[in-house]
C-alpha cells in the first residue's frame, strides 16, 4: 500500500487527531512530517516563549511516535515544496492536515490544496481544534456574531460535539522515510534533530517555563486529569483568584494542539456524570465550557476579521490620541514588572518567569497599559506574543481590544480597573503580590496592594524603601485616569 503523509502543525498530538487517523486508515503506512516555516505565519511568526514549546513538544510527539514505531520526519522550507518533494521521495499517495484558522494560514493552505490537487494529489484537511469551525455559526440573517452570549447559544444549539477519536491502533511507518539531514531514517527509533531549528533560547531564561510546564500530549492529560478532580468544581469562585490554582492552565496545550476541545468536553460529561449535574458542580461546568466558548467566539473574530490582529475593530479607536513614550520608558517599565503597582508587577513578573499569566491579571495589566500609561494596546500584544506559551493570534487580539474597548463585546473604554481595588478584591491575603514581589512580602496583607499609603513605620518594619527595594507608582492612578477618560472623549462619538 502507498503511504500518506501526516503534515503536521499546531495539532501536536495522537489522540483526537482526525487527520492521522485519516492518513492511517485501513493501516496505510503513515508518514509524519513537521515542516518548519514560521513565515508562513505572515506577520505573526510564533514568538520566543511559544518557540520553547514548540521545541518540546516536538520531541514528545517524536518520542510517542517513535514508540509506536514511526520517526519523526523534520524538514526546514517552504511548505507546498518540502511536501511536493517528500511525495516524490516516498510515493505517497496522500496528504492530510489539520486545518489552522489564522488568516495567513488559511491563505496559505488553500493555495497547497490547490497546487496539490492540480497535480492530482489526494489532499485533505481536517477540522481538529475547534468545536465549531467559525463559517459554521452564523445569525439568523447568515453573518457573524460580535457577541459572545448569542454566539454561545448558536453554539449550543448545535449537535453535541462527537465523541474524541482514539490513537490508531495499526500505525505502521513506510520504509525509506528521510530526517532533517536527508539520511534516510529506520522506520523506528528516531529522535528528530530538533536542535537545528534552533527553537529555543541562546542564552537560556527559560529555567521558570521548564519548572512550570510539561509540554506535550501527556502534559495536557496530566493538567486536564488534575483540573477535573482539583478545581472544575469549584471554578466559579476559584477562577478569580490569582494565586489560587483555580483555572486549567490547558492554554498552551490547547493551543499547540496537544489536546483538543472535543477531549475536554468529553471530560467534563464525564465528570458530571460521576459526582451529578447539578447546583455549584453544574454552574462551574457551564462556566469553564463557556470559556473554552471564548476560544471559538476569537476564532469567529478573527476569522471575519482579519484585520483584527492590527486595527480595532471600532474605526473610531485608530485616531485614539497614545501618549508619547520617548525611548520606550513607561512601556519598559511595564514589561519588566517595575511600574510601582504592585498587582500590575506581580503579573507581568509571572508572565515573564513562567511564560503565562492569570486571566484576571491579564485584563488588570492590559487596562493599566492602554489606560493609565495610554500606550497602543497593540505595544501590549506585541509583548504578551512574545513572551506568553499561550500566545494565540486570535485569543490575543480579543483579549487586547477586549481591554482596549475596541474590540468584540470588548469593555466600555471608560471602564478602568483599578489595581488596588482588584488586590483587596482578588487577592485579599496578598498572596500573589507576596509569591511574585518577595521584597513586599514583608508587609502586612493591607498594605500590599498600595505599598506608598503604608505609614512609614510599617514600611520599616518590614524593611522596604519605596525607591530602592520597589519602585515609586510610575504614574498617579486617579490623575492617570482621568487623563485617559479624557482622552476617550476626544474619540467618543460613535465610539
Ligand atoms: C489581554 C489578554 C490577552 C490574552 N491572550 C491570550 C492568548 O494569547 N492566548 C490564550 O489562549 N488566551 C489569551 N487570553 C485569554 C485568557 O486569559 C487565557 O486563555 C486564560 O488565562 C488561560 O488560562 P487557563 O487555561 O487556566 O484558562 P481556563 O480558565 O481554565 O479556561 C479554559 C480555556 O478556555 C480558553 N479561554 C479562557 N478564557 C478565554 C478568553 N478570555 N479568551 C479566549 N479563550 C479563553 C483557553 O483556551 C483556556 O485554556 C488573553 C486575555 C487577555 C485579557
Amino acid at each position: 500500500m502507498r503511504p500518506a503523509l501526516y503534515w503536521i502543525r499546531r495539532d501536536l498530538r495522537l489522540a483526537d487527531n482526525p487527520a492521522l487517523h485519516a492518513a492511517a486508515r485501513a493501516g496505510r503506512p503513515v508518514i509524519p512530517v513537521y515542516i518548519h516555516a514560521p513565515a508562513e505565519a505572515g506577520d505573526w511568526a510564533p514568538g520566543s516563549a511559544s518557540n520553547w514549546w514548540l521545541h518540546h513538544s516536538l520531541q514528545a510527539l517524536a518520542d510517542a511516535l517513535a514508540a509506536r514505531g514511526l520517526p519523526l520526519i523534520v524538514r526546514e522550507g517552504e511548505s507546498l515544496a518540502t511536501i511536493v518533494e517528500l511525495i516524490a521521495e516516498t510515493g505517497a499517495e496522500a496528504v492530510h492536515w489539520n486545518r489552522l484558522y489564522e488568516p495567513a494560514r488559511i491563505e496559505h493552505d488553500t493555495r497547497v490544496k490547490q497546487r496539490l490537487k492540480a497535480e492530482g494529489i489526494d489532499a485533505h484537511s481536517h477540522n481538529a481544534a475547534l468545536l465549531h469551525e467559525p463559517w459554521t455559526i452564523q445569525t439568523g440573517t447568515g453573518g457573524d456574531y460580535k457577541a459572545f452570549t448569542p454566539f454561545w447559544r448558536a453554539c449550543r444549539r448545535q449537535a453535541e460535539p462527537a465523541p474524541p477519536l482514539s490513537v490508531p491502533t495499526d500505525l505502521a511507518a513506510p520504509d525509506g522515510a528521510r530526517d532533517l539531514a536527508g539520511a534516510v531514517v529506520p522506520p523506528a527509533g528516531i529522535t528528530a534533530p530538533l536542535d537545528a531549528l534552533d527553537l529555543l533560547p541562546r542564552v537560556d531564561w527559560a529555567e521558570g517555563l521548564r519548572r512550570t510546564w510539561q509540554p506535550g500530549e501527556q502534559g495536557a492529560q496530566d493538567r486536564l486529569g488534575g483540573f477535573m478532580e482539583t478545581a472544575l468544581a469549584d471554578y466559579r469562585e476559584g477562577r478569580e483568584q490569582p494565586a489560587v490554582a483555580g483555572t486549567s492552565r490547558l492554554s498552551p496545550h490547547l493551543h499547540h494542539g496537544e489536546i483538543s476541545p472535543r477531549q475536554i468536553w468529553q471530560a467534563v460529561q464525564t465528570q458530571l456524570a460521576r459526582h451529578g449535574a447539578e447546583g455549584d458542580r453544574l454552574d462551574s461546568a457551564e462556566m469553564f465550557l463557556s470559556e473554552i466558548g471564548w476560544r471559538e467566539f476569537a476564532q469567529h473574530v478573527l476569522y471575519h476579521h482579519p484585520e483584527f490582529p492590527d486595527a480595532p475593530l471600532n474605526p473610531r479607536f485608530a485616531d485614539f490620541p497614545w501618549q508619547e513614550d520617548p525611548g520606550d520608558q513607561l512601556l519598559g517599565a511595564w514589561q519588566r514588572g517595575e511600574t510601582g503597582i504592585p498587582l500590575v508587577d506581580a503579573g507581568m513578573r509571572e508572565l515573564y518567569t513562567t511564560g503565562w499569566m492569570h486571566n484576571r491579571v491579564r485584563m488588570v495589566v492590559g487596562s493599566f497599559l492602554v489606560k493609565n500609561l495610554r500606550l497602543p494596546w497593540q505595544a501590549g500584544e506585541a509583548w504578551f506574543w512574545e513572551t506568553l506559551v499561550d500566545a494565540d493570534l486570535a485569543s490575543n487580539s480579543l483579549g487586547w481590544q477586549w481591554v482596549a474597548g475596541s474590540g468584540a463585546d470588548a469593555a466600555p473604554y471608560f471602564r478602568v480597573f483599578n489595581p488596588i481595588r482588584q488586590g483587596e478584591r482578588f487577592d485579599a491575603d496578598g498572596a500573589y503580590i507576596a509569591q511574585w514581589l518577595p521584597a513586599l512580602a514583608g508587609l502586612p496583607a493591607k498594605h500590599r496592594q498600595a505599598p506608598w499609603q503604608a505609614p512609614a513605620s510599617v514600611l520599616g518594619d518590614a524593611g522596604v524603601t519605596l525607591g530602592v527595594h520597589y519602585p515609586h507608582p510610575l504614574v498617579d492612578l486617579k490623575e492617570s485616569r482621568q487623563a485617559a477618560l479624557a482622552a476617550f472623549e476626544q474619540i467618543k462619538k460613535g465610539a
